[in-house]
């Protein structure tokens, strides 16, 4: 009942019209950009407590992303909500034609818990800059974080406009069952479809962030002792759980014990001969998510780590090395610190694996021939969402 009046006092306070006035959202986002200095502290300690997030992790991975965000949306708002002229045709010859960006209305905002700040209050700000009213759904996974956002959100902006309603399960399929106007939805694609079919019951238009296997192909013909430190620091920054973390490699056999040998001493640099004892190292969220992983390790061959704890949600960061395509790591999207290399014959082989997979996120290709890196870019069938590569 209250998740329904926190929607319909959003709607309310949309219909006065406060949301859309320009000065009036510059000044929110202005106060919530504060909140990140002046909570620093409470959101620092949050993320503690739910990922093991150093303070410097949390405000280079969190906050900072979110302040230069809203200093793009501040700088930016007149000419973004200004009309913009539109070219006429014999229909329109004698109109005056332009296309006026407007408020949509209500945004339902639900987040997930790997970077709850940054995948949270990012599509915020969006709806913010735009001029609606959110009702923004913390993951209820990152447990500390969520009481943080629920706590401080309302005391730095208009908590009528933008209500925090927290909750699992239970309350997003009960707020789901609600209309918005827009829905941005960031966590896994199996409640990506969820949230899917939610909004066509009222045709409510989405944006969906979801995951996926990024892979990463590591060429012979390439530095390898770059392209392992530059693997090891995507792959285990926030213990694995990054949605663009590359979630495999690629490589030829003749270069696999390198890769494995380059990637062992990368860790132990980044996060010391112990990770455990390392501030620098992250938790895997919940022990839901340990066993998930772990689970995903039991059949393929551990080359570097796969020490564990489950009490405190402990994985060492992990290689696993000749791993079968059809290994259990090899079926879902690892999410975690767990890196499994499989061997192929070449470029063609690669490719025709990727082609194979569902779309990912992203693709890491270190290499420094051309025709490699350009083979890559326009025989991958699957790159769709975006690509990011890595040439030198
Ligand atoms: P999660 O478990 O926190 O779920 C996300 C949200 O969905 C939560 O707010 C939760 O309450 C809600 N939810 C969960 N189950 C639901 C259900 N059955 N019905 C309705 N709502 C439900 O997060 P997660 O899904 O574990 O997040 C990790 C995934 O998110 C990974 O796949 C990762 O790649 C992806 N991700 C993508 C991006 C991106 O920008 N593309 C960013 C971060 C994470």
């Amino acid at each position: 009942m209250e998740l329904y009046h926190s929607v319909a006092r959003a709607r309310k306070a949309f219909e006065t019209g406060r949301s859309k006035c320009l000065d009036y959202r510059i000044m929110q986002l202005e106060s919530l950009k504060r909140l990140f200095t002046e909570r620093q502290k409470e959101i620092a300690d949050a993320l503690k407590k739910d990922l093991n997030k150093s303070e410097v992790a949390s405000q280079l991975y969190e906050t900072m992303g979110l302040e230069g965000e809203i200093n793009l949306a501040v700088k930016n708002l007149k000419s973004w909500a200004a009309p913009r002229p539109v070219e006429k045709n014999l229909l329109t010859l004698m109109d005056t034609v332009y296309i006026r960006p407007e408020p949509v209305g209500v945004v339902l905002v639900i987040g997930a818990w790997n970077y709850p700040w940054a995948v949270t209050i990012q599509p915020l700000i969006g709806a913010i800059a735009a001029g609606n009213a959110a009702v923004i759904k913390p993951s209820e996974v990152c447990v500390h974080t969520a009481k943080v956002m629920e706590e401080f959100l309302p005391a730095y902006i208009d908590k009528e406009l933008y209500p925090v309603v927290t909750g699992g399960v239970t309350e997003t399929q009960e707020l789901l069952r609600q209309r918005f106007d827009h829905i941005f939805y960031t966590g896994n694609s199996m409640v990506g479809k969820i949230i899917m079919e939610a909004a066509a019951k009222h045709l409510t238009p989405v944006t969906l962030e979801l995951g996926g296997k990024s892979p990463c192909y590591i060429d012979k013909n390439c530095d390898i002792t770059i392209a392992c430190r530059r693997v090891a620091w995507g792959k285990y920054t926030n213990c694995g759980q990054t949605c663009i973390a590359p979630d495999y490699i690629l490589c030829e056999s003749s270069i696999q014990d390198r890769v494995i040998a380059e990637i062992k001493k990368a860790v132990k640099e980044f996060y010391t001969e112990n990770p455990q004892t390392c501030t620098d190292y992250g938790r895997v969220i919940n022990q839901r998510h340990f066993k998930r992983i772990m689970a995903l390790i039991d059949d393929s061959t551990v080359a570097v780590g796969g020490q564990n704890e489950e009490a405190n949600c402990y994985i060492a960061p992990t290689v696993l090395r000749d791993v079968k395509p059809d290994a259990k790591v090899m079926q879902e999207e690892i999410f975690g610190p767990v890196l499994p290399i499989i061997t192929v014959s070449g470029l063609n082989e690669a490719i025709k694996f990727i082609n194979k997979g569902e779309k990912p996120l992203a693709l890491y290709v270190f290499t420094s021939d051309d025709k490699v890196r350009w083979r890559l870019l326009t025989e991958n069938l699957t790159f769709q969402l975006s690509i990011q590569t890595n040439f030198y």
